[in-house]
């Protein structure tokens, strides 16, 4: 079974189905900010909701229903959410309305933002991984929100991050080690990749991967709305 663990997709269309038409995959897990900063949130709505992915909320998606204060929010975030508000159809408010930013199945657990604080918190460095480590019992979990590819783990008590850029690294997970496994931005990179970040489970074998996608296109929609024109700007430098 291989399932693509997707993150921030952001309602960045292209990106998505780039992501869709090379991971080949049987199932879809979406870390939540499914919405928000590009033009196409409709459309990302439906077409994850077409294919069954199993979704969690972010802050964004949370955001637009009601769940997270928009005062939290850069001016920009915010007008995009506003904007995003008069774009998605009821059914849409809906779907975005149950997911809530965590999930836990078995030993796995998925977050949006951190295990400590699944809605809000950076996960940026060891530190903030050794906390999450120690919040919950569990072997693996998902995470996104930081737009940053990145792998923690934990074994004998000490927390590591495991590489600094994991493009086409394939980790191979041990019974004996816990993990913290980002897989970057599939709409909205911020790792200096324009390219759409997204990682493969498949078993116990981990592995990241970029897709590029027409990022002129997606530029093009944003600009053609009321978003703020530096969301299109920043596609293309991936920050
Ligand atoms: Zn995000």
């Amino acid at each position: 079974m291989k399932t693509a663990v997707l993150s921030d997709v952001h309602a960045n269309l292209e990106a998505l189905d780039a992501v869709l038409d090379e991971a080949d995959c049987d199932a879809v897990i979406v870390l939540g900010d499914i919405i928000g900063y590009n033009a196409d949130p409709q459309a990302v709505i439906d077409r994850l909701t077409g294919m069954q992915a199993r979704c969690i909320a972010g802050n964004h998606d949370l955001a637009l229903t009601g769940r997270f204060n928009v005062d939290w929010f850069n001016d920009v975030a915010a007008d995009a959410i506003r904007w995003t508000a008069g774009q998605v159809d009821d059914s849409a408010f809906e779907t975005l309305g149950r997911l809530e930013p965590v999930e836990r199945t078995g030993s796995q657990v998925l977050v949006h933002g951190s295990v400590r604080d699944p809605a809000a918190e950076y996960l940026r460095n060891a530190a903030a991984a050794a906390v999450s480590f120690s919040a919950a019992d569990f072997s693996v979990a998902f995470f996104g929100h930081t737009h940053i590819p990145a792998a923690y783990a934990r074994e004998d008590e000490r927390v590591r991050e495991l590489f600094l850029s994991p493009e086409g690294e394939t980790l191979e997970l041990r019974a004996d080690v816990r993990y913290l496994l980002n897989p970057g931005s599939v709409g909205q990179p911020r790792d200096g990749d324009p390219r759409a970040s997204y990682l493969i489970l498949d078993g116990d074998r981990v592995q990241w991967r970029r897709v590029p996608y027409d990022v002129a296109e997606t530029q093009r929609k944003i600009r053609a709305t009321d978003l703020p024109p530096v969301l299109a700007d920043r596609l293309s430098v991936g920050r």
